[in-house]
């Protein structure tokens, strides 16, 4: 069992604004795209009153809305306010922190290199953080030996939950061919996503098959299941539950490495465990590579809720 694992400061703190809006206001309450990427907790806020819609021309005007962790463009509040709805940004400050470094850079004349996937919601969201071609996007080393920037001062930012040796990757190519192009002031790849990697690898190398708790849109679970195979686990997979796990593809598996992304909550992960007991005999060890106390606090609007 990977230590740490799931569920991270930024979904909690988003998960809990949710349940707080819903105190606070009483349902529904509209979520704006899927809270955190996780079906499980998806269907337990729309349970107590949530209600997830794509877009804001979905929500009606007198209902107050969530954004999500992910992080929006800057045109999603800026609506919210024209049309005077009531409305609480779940963004994660740690994507909130690169959409600020982002605004700066632009501020001193900087054209942006954003390393991350297309169409991700982060993604879309930092990018409408800024301009139309203030950003260019780079999605994998290929691009990054190919992409043409604008002459003057250039900076990269990155996807919170990306790959961390496949980024270093892709920035080594930016560098060597922009060798001016400033860092972020900090590593814009989280805590959450750099240790729940690290002790995915820890373990991969020892488990015969590894699964990962987590959603297919969930960038840094899919992530998890790669670190796993690049570690050593050529028999690594995602699975959404229990249920989903083909227990028949895992027969002949002595030792099986478990871990979840930031979105999946623990609760999966133990449902997993004592779906294998059902079947085998079940001795648990837990590998824990870093001990996380990150918290973050919730908006003013409903520290009292
Ligand atoms: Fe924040 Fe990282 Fe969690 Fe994303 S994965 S919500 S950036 S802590």
């Amino acid at each position: 069992l990977a230590g740490p694992r799931g569920g991270c400061a930024g979904g909690d703190r988003a998960i809990l604004i949710v349940e707080k809006a819903l105190e606070k206001y009483g349902a529904p309450v509209y979520v704006r795209h899927e809270i955190v990427h996780n079906r499980f907790v998806v269907e337990s806020l729309e349970k107590k009153g949530a209600v997830f819609v794509a877009e804001l021309d979905q929500v009606p005007a007198d209902r107050p809305v969530v954004f999500s962790a992910h992080g929006v463009p800057k045109s999603v509040p800026a609506e919210a306010e024209r049309r005077n709805m009531i409305y609480v940004d779940a963004t994660c400050p740690l994507v909130s922190k690169v959409h600020s470094e982002a605004e700066h850079h632009r501020r001193s004349g900087r054209h942006i290199v954003l390393i991350g996937h297309a169409g991700h919601p982060e993604v879309v969201g930092t990018m409408g953080q800024l301009p139309e071609g203030s950003i260019s996007l780079v999605e994998d080393v290929e691009q990054a030996r190919r992409v043409k920037l604008p002459a003057g001062p250039l900076a990269y930012a990155t996807q919170t939950t990306l790959s961390v040796d496949d980024t270093a990757d892709i920035v080594a190519e930016l560098v060597r061919r922009y060798p001016e192009m400033l860092p972020p002031k900090k590593d814009d790849i989280c805590y959450a996503t750099t240790n729940r990697q690290a002790a995915v690898k820890a373990i991969a190398g020892r488990a015969d098959a590894f699964l990962v708790l987590g959603s297919t849109k969930s960038s840094n679970s899919l992530r998890l299941v790669e670190v796993a195979k690049k570690a050593g686990c050529a028999n690594a997979r995602l699975v959404a539950t229990a249920k989903d796990v083909d227990w028949a593809s895992l027969s002949g598996v002595r030792t099986l490495g478990i871990s979840a992304g930031a979105s999946a909550p623990e609760i999966l992960v133990q449902e997993t465990i004592d779906a294998a007991r059902e079947r085998y005999a079940v001795t648990v060890e837990e590998v824990v590579t870093a001990v996380e106390d990150v918290k973050f606090n919730l908006p003013r609007a409903l520290e009292t809720a």
